[in-house]
């Protein structure tokens, strides 16, 4: 009911407009007209016409066609030149009889309609209902229209405008639509987004099966939006850009869904740079004791998977607080900036460094070799920060104390290894400051022994502190002298003579053994020289090179100076290696043996044996001598196994024509046993220990073997 009356209301708003220069025919069509479902307004002239036209909305126009100053076709044409007026319709009302042209013309200037007078009232009526109605719905259609247009440039406009990405994707996974911020975003045009596919677009999440496989056609298939909070979009020029996607489905009909895609570098890059302020310390620039933990917890899980061994150091300030309560918190927070910066110069740029409270400083050396090394790295930061320190024109000393804990040994988490170093460091502090502690007790000895050790390897190597002895060789059979095994000696200055079995290793670990290595074969072949005896060009002399020597590359140049140096015949230089440094690459190996033999020195395998034993390299590679390890000497009389090791060796020498030298041979037993398996060398107590330089020049060159006692032990030497 409500809206019947509306649209009476409506209807009644509908203005009629008569024209018409003869008020008599006005009043008649007044009277006519008046009780209409439309609103009558009554003009006498063309000019009045337009005038209320212009003012008001008029629905229909009856137009007397004779009038005088503007007739009605002329009133017809304004109307139609107007766009306000263009559409509404007219009615001639004409008294003369119609000529076919007149009524051309008035088609021509737009009337829809002629009556002609005299008419019939309800025809009259009829048409202008008719008109009314149809005027109504044009104009209804046309506010639609212009709705219609309004509403869809908005909606472009707001497409337009968004700073979002936006795509219409259709079912098939092409894209139909895209707006200028999606092109801007994958720095290309829309028009070529346009049919283009959504998962070329895709850099991640990595989509590798077919569109109606992935999930967004399978969410979309299912009514269902789908959102990928972590995305990232390939663009036009190969570039990431990591974006928010979420994808809706439009309705059924359209059969397609509306991708959103939502910029992030902006918030990702906060996101890092706020990361990155939660695990600095403002301060000093390091890691706060929260970035410490992530970063020993990566540590300690790579280190878990690479069985590699880690040190984490804790270091605390001796003397800070005093400075900082007498010289302000300003030269206090310089003084902590300064330390921070030693230490870090203290350590290697990938080490970790932090600072986790007041004057507190942690650092995990990881890739371990020694934890003697992690006490080396103490010491270094202890002796960087107990430096004079002069701020604000005061000058003082602070220190620093450590506590070490190893991972494994002393925690596998963060927060254990962490109280570890923090126990050992109280246990530094305690102990009178400026000192490193390990957490576990016998770590402390065994780092300081072993720093000392090296230490005084290091002086002695610059004192000169080392001589060679000589063991002789001698033939089995005959008694004959084969020639000396030159035997490394250090004469410590308080400790007296130190076997090679304690320094060695350590010499190998530290590389030390390159700089005595040159001076061993020099000294040995001085001396050796010196020994002057004749026949002297038949007797060998033995050196040996450890592995670390034997990876060298220098080492055949350096022996070829040495001969020379000499003019020593090569043939009577053997280098003795082990197995160990055979098999560290045989690439390697397979080079410096041929290296060797060109230089024409001789190649023995020392504690044959013990290591590998492979037949293998004994077909790879040219050899002249095999060195039975003196263990196996020790045992075969008593063991069958080892004496069946021994007669082995011996038969396989003699088979691949090398020679054969049995070590550590003490007993007068052994050596028969020796000699009726065939064995063709030895050396041992029993002829001789290592002798100094003289001795050795003064050893017989013939042995009589009656004249060796029974036996000799390691202590009878
Ligand atoms: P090696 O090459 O197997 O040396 C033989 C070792 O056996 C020597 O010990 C020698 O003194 C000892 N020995 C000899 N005869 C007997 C015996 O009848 N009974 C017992 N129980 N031992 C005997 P040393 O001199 O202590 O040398 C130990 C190792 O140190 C050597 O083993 C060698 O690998 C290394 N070495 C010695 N001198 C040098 C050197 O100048 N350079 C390098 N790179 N290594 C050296
Ligand atoms: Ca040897
Ligand atoms: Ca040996």
């Amino acid at each position: 009911m409500a809206t019947l009356q509306k649209k009476r209301q409506v209807e009644r708003t509908q203005t009629l407009l008569v024209v018409d220069d003869r008020s008599e025919n006005l009043e008649a069509m007044q009277a006519l007209l008046e009780d209409g479902d439309w609103q009558l307004r009554c003009v006498s002239s063309g000019e009045a016409a337009l005038q209320c036209l212009l003012n008001e909305e008029v629905g229909l126009v009856l137009l007397d066609v004779q009038m005088p100053h503007m007739d009605g076709f002329e009133v017809a044409r304004l109307m139609r030149g107007n766009p306000r007026t263009r559409f509404i319709p007219i009615i001639f009302i004409s008294a003369i009889a119609q000529t076919e042209d007149a009524v051309l013309q008035g088609y021509a200037t737009g009337a829809v309609d002629f009556m002609l007078k005299p008419f019939d009232p309800k025809v009259l009526r009829h048409k202008i209902h008719s008109l009314l109605d149809h005027e109504r719905n044009r104009s209804e259609l046309q506010q639609l229209t212009q709705q219609l247009d309004s509403a869809r440039a908005f909606n472009a406009s707001v497409l337009d405008n968004a700073a979002e990405g936006i795509m219409v994707v259709g079912e098939d996974g092409l894209v139909r639509f895209a707006n200028p911020a999606m092109a801007q975003m994958l720095r290309c045009s829309v028009a070529e987004l346009q049919g283009s596919a959504l998962l070329s677009h895709l850099r991640s999440p990595e989509v590798d099966c077919e569109w109606h496989s992935s999930k967004f056609y399978r969410n979309w298939q299912q009514g269902k939006t789908y959102r990928v909070h972590e995305a990232s979009l390939r663009t036009g020029d190969g570039d990431s850009i990591p974006v928010a996607l979420s994808c809706s489905p439009l309705p059924k009909l359209q059969r397609a869904m509306v991708v959103l895609a939502l910029d992030m570098s902006v918030v990702r890059s906060l996101h890092t740079q706020l990361e990155s302020l939660a695990v600095t310390d403002p301060l000093t620039g390091l890691l706060n004791r929260r970035g410490f933990h992530k970063a020993l917890e990566a540590a300690l899980s790579r280190s878990g998977r690479s069985g590699q061994r880690l040190a984490l150091l804790y270091l605390d300030l001796d003397g800070f607080k005093r400075i900082n309560d007498s010289l302000g918190h300003g030269v206090g927070d310089q003084l902590l900036r300064r330390v921070g910066e030693q230490l870090k110069s203290s350590l290697r740029p990938y080490d970790t460094l932090a600072r986790v409270g007041g004057d507190e400083f942690t650092a995990v050396i990881d890739g371990l070799g020694h934890t003697e090394d992690a006490a080396r790295v103490a010491e270094k930061l202890i002796e960087q920060v107990s430096v004079r320190h002069s701020l604000n024109g005061v000058d003082f000393t602070i220190g620093a104390s450590v506590g070490i804990a190893c991972f494994p040994e002393c925690g596998q988490s963060v927060e254990s290894l962490l109280r570890a170093a923090d126990m050992a460091m109280y246990e530094a502090k305690r102990a009178g400051r400026q000192q490193y502690r390990f957490f576990l007790p016998e770590m402390n000895g065994r780092a300081r022994s072993r720093l000392m050790l090296e230490e005084s390897l290091r002086t002695a190597i610059d004192q000169d502190d080392f001589v060679l002895v000589y063991q002789p060789q001698v033939y089995l059979d005959s008694g004959r002298l084969r020639g000396f095994e030159a035997l490394l000696r250090w004469q410590h200055r308080v400790a007296g003579t130190v076997a090679p079995s304690v320094f060695i290793p350590l010499l190998e670990e530290t590389r030390l053994i390159n700089r005595l290595g040159d001076w061993i074969f020099r000294q040995g072949a001085r001396q050796f020289c010196g020994m002057g005896r004749p026949p002297a060009d038949e007797l060998v002399l033995s050196i040996n090179v450890s592995p670390v020597q034997f990876s060298m590359p220098q080492l055949v140049e350096d022996l070829g100076r040495v001969l020379d140096d000499y003019q020593l015949n090569p043939a009577q230089l053997e280098v003795e290696v082990t197995e160990s440094a055979l098999m560290q690459s045989l690439e390697n190996t397979q080079e410096q043996l041929r290296q060797l033999r060109l230089l024409g020195v001789k190649i023995a395998i020392d504690d044959f044996g013990t290591g590998y034993s492979s037949l293998a390299y004994l077909r790879h590679f040219e050899l002249d001598t095999l060195k039975i390890d003196r263990l196996f000497i020790a045992n075969m009389l008593d063991s069958p196994r080892d004496a069946a090791v021994v007669s082995t060796i011996i038969d396989l020498g003699r088979n691949l024509g090398l020679e054969v030298i049995a070590e550590g041979v003490e007993t007068a037993a052994q050596r028969e046993w020796l000699v009726e398996h065939q064995c063709p060398i030895m050396q041992g107590f029993l002829v001789a220990p290592g002798l100094a330089a003289d001795d050795a020049q003064a050893f017989p060159a013939q042995l009589d073997w009656n004249a060796l006692p029974r036996s000799a032990r390691p202590n009878d030497s």
